[in-house]
């Protein structure tokens, strides 16, 4: 529709999830008419970190180190570690400031028809490095869908024998939220995980 370097430029940007064609459109032409400088800050930085980032060789998280900074710091307690399904829900647990252990991050879940093994997401190198490091708790986070559920449960199977304690994120009640007004099946969750409170208070 536009010249072949500006179709380029919006084709371009649609690849980005959650941008439309008259998204893409309007960010090319902001670009073009007042943001070129930042549109070029932006084209370098994304050209230096999709060549530099990779993958911790501990975590599997994204880092540009051979250790991220977690793995990399000796105040973090290497005795628990948190499985997660991604490095946007690494961020969230940390976001939460309450825990001070290690993490793996599975980078997906197992999806057999997806072709996702174990192998695909390191599980046996993980399981390698639980029996050679002092791990005591395994914290399973993974997403409480059916492939997150899934994973949990095969992980829970492979390190059985490896380690003290495994655990699992509870399923709760939303903070602010009428009991009459969760779904079935949280509610059925938050029954069975229910905890006695004076654990808690
Ligand atoms: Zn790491």
């Amino acid at each position: 529709m536009f010249s072949p370097l500006i179709d380029d430029l919006i084709n371009a940007l649609r690849y980005l999830p959650g941008i439309g064609p008259k998204s893409a459109q309007r960010i090319a032409f902001h670009l073009l008419d007042k943001g070129r400088s930042k549109g070029l800050e932006l084209s370098q930085c994304l050209s230096e970190a999709l060549r530099k980032v990779k993958h911790c060789q501990q975590c599997r998280t994204f880092s540009e180190l051979s250790l991220c900074k977690i793995c990399a710091n000796p105040k973090r307690d290497s005795q628990i570690c948190c499985i997660v399904k991604t490095p946007l829900d690494l961020a969230a647990i940390e976001q939460t400031q309450t825990y001070h252990g290690k993490y793996f991050v599975l980078m997906g879940h197992l999806s057999p028809l997806e072709g996702i093994g174990a192998n695909e997401l390191g599980i046996p190198a993980f399981i390698e490095q639980v029996k050679r490091t002092k791990i005591k708790e395994i914290i399973l986070a993974t997403s409480s869908t059916v492939e997150g559920e899934t994973t949990a449960h095969y992980l829970a199977e492979q390190l059985k024998t490896e380690v003290q304690k495994i655990t699992r994120l509870a399923h709760g009640i939303p903070l602010g939220n009428e009991v009459e007004s969760i779904d079935h099946g949280t509610l059925m969750r938050a029954l069975l995980d229910r905890q006695d409170i004076r654990e808690t208070y």
